[in-house]
């Protein structure tokens, strides 16, 4: 559920109109529900109490500070990747003992940034990674709490880029060689081994694959264990899908994943951890944009909007489909019609939508890409020279510019032209 209804025939995102918001920002721009992020983050709360838990949101979802500021206030841990994350989550009030550091390629400058300004635990991928944090640890003063990201070698059965956890996948270490890379933590003098970590990828639609891996980290568990470890902390990763369609898709609710996590994991007396991203963020955002031009081809229409693929790349990186509604709402029975949905940069790739059946729009009108606040901001660029898409937060009748769109001075200062050319 999410809070973006028509009333009276205009969507709003919560008690704002968003042709109010594009009156006063512009198009294209993303707009946050902060309703509906509380209540995510929540769900998930809700869904793994009685156990000790903490819910670190993969701020890599939806980065803005003003949204880590929102769920970080609600208590929320942050699981970051990289050093720019670790300092978004720092400059949106939340402490280092709630931040968990994620990612194959952590650097010594990062792991220096996160020992010294604080942190709850990093997730280890390889044993390079591992050996570098101990010597960075020690020069420091320090010991680095950590788990060991295991590599269950589970079928996600998801896209292939946002798989995770099959073993020829770069993440984590294979689950079969997890006592000899314990054994090896235990003995260097900068680390601290509390845990075991999993995440096996992004956007699941079904438990099962969950199921599977935790399994595994429930056997593996007593078995470190048995061998002498203090595992007291499991990271179950993030993962659980969200429908992006309002009308055939139903992935498994935060409380059936809950369960799952106790029936599985429940009995070990460990602390659980868990970084959803999408099931927060996504279904808690809109990409609004104009039609620039109702344009007739050969056989076919297309709707070209002023937001494109380097606004909201999903599409055309991964097929992914997004419901495109009309802001202002087509009286019931009106004619439908199949467009071509596309922005103006110039490559096929830009293409939002083929053959969408959707009620007629014109030049002008306002459109919203619903399910956009995961993965959408966050990967945008400036392509084509086209300038970052604003960002705005709705919290009942408020909102506000979360994020400016630069303008083009700001953008062209950027370069510099050498002073021998
Ligand atoms: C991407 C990622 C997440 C979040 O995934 P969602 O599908 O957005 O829930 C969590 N943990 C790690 C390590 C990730 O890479």
């Amino acid at each position: 559920m999410d809070h973006f209804l028509y009333r009276n025939g205009v969507l709003h995102a919560e008690d704002v109109a968003i042709p109010d918001i594009a009156a006063a920002v512009g198009t294209p721009f993303y707009a946050y529900s902060a309703a509906t992020l509380t209540r995510h983050y929540h769900l998930f709360t809700e869904a793994l109490s009685p156990l000790p838990h903490m819910v670190c949101f993969a701020i890599k979802s939806l980065s803005n500070v003003a949204v880590l500021k929102l769920l970080g206030d609600l208590g929320a841990g942050m699981d970051v990747v990289s050093g720019g994350e670790y300092r978004r989550a720092r400059a949106a009030g939340v402490p280092g003992e709630r931040i968990v550091f994620s990612g194959v390629g952590k650097t010594r400058e990062e792991m220096r940034l996160a020992l010294t300004g604080g942190i709850r635990q990093f997730n280890v991928e390889s044993e390079p990674e591992m050996r570098a944090l101990s010597e960075v640890a020690v020069s420091l003063g320090v010991v680095a709490p950590i788990t060991v990201r295991v590599n269950p070698d589970v079928d996600a059965r998801t896209h292939e880029k946002i798989a995770t956890g099959k073993k020829e996948n770069k993440f984590g270490i294979p689950i079969a060689r997890a006592s000899e890379v314990y054994a090896e933590a235990a003995r260097l003098p900068g680390i601290e081994v509390i845990g075991i970590d999993v995440h096996i990828g992004s956007q699941l639609t079904e438990l099962e694959p969950f199921e599977q891996a935790y399994l595994k980290v429930a056997d593996l568990t007593r078995r470190l264990r048995s061998e002498g470890h203090d595992i007291r902390r499991l990271d179950l990763g993030g993962g659980l899908g969200i429908p992006y369609t309002r009308s055939n898709e139903a992935p498994p609710l935060p409380t059936d994943y809950g369960a799952l996590i106790k029936r599985t994991v429940g009995d070990l007396g460990c602390e659980v951890e868990i970084e959803p991203g999408r099931l927060i963020s996504g279904n808690a955002g809109l990409l609004v944009a104009g039609v620039i031009y109702v344009k007739n081809g050969e056989g076919r229409d297309f709707l070209i909007l002023d937001a494109a693929m380097n606004d909201l790349v999903r599409p055309s990186m991964y097929g992914a489909h997004h419901d495109i509604v009309p802001v202002v709402e087509a009286p019931a029975a009106s004619p439908t019609h199949a467009y071509d949905v596309v922005g103006p940069v110039c490559e096929t790739g830009d293409t939002f939508a083929k053959a969408r059946e959707m009620p007629l729009v014109a030049e002008g009108d306002l459109v919203a890409f619903r399910s956009a606040g995961a993965y959408g901001a966050v990967m945008a660029s400036e392509y084509n020279t086209r300038p970052l898409v604003p960002e705005v937060l709705v919290k009942g009748d408020h909102f506000a510019v979360i994020r400016e769109r630069p303008s083009f001075d700001e953008i062209l200062n950027r370069d510099t032209i050498p002073a021998w050319l």
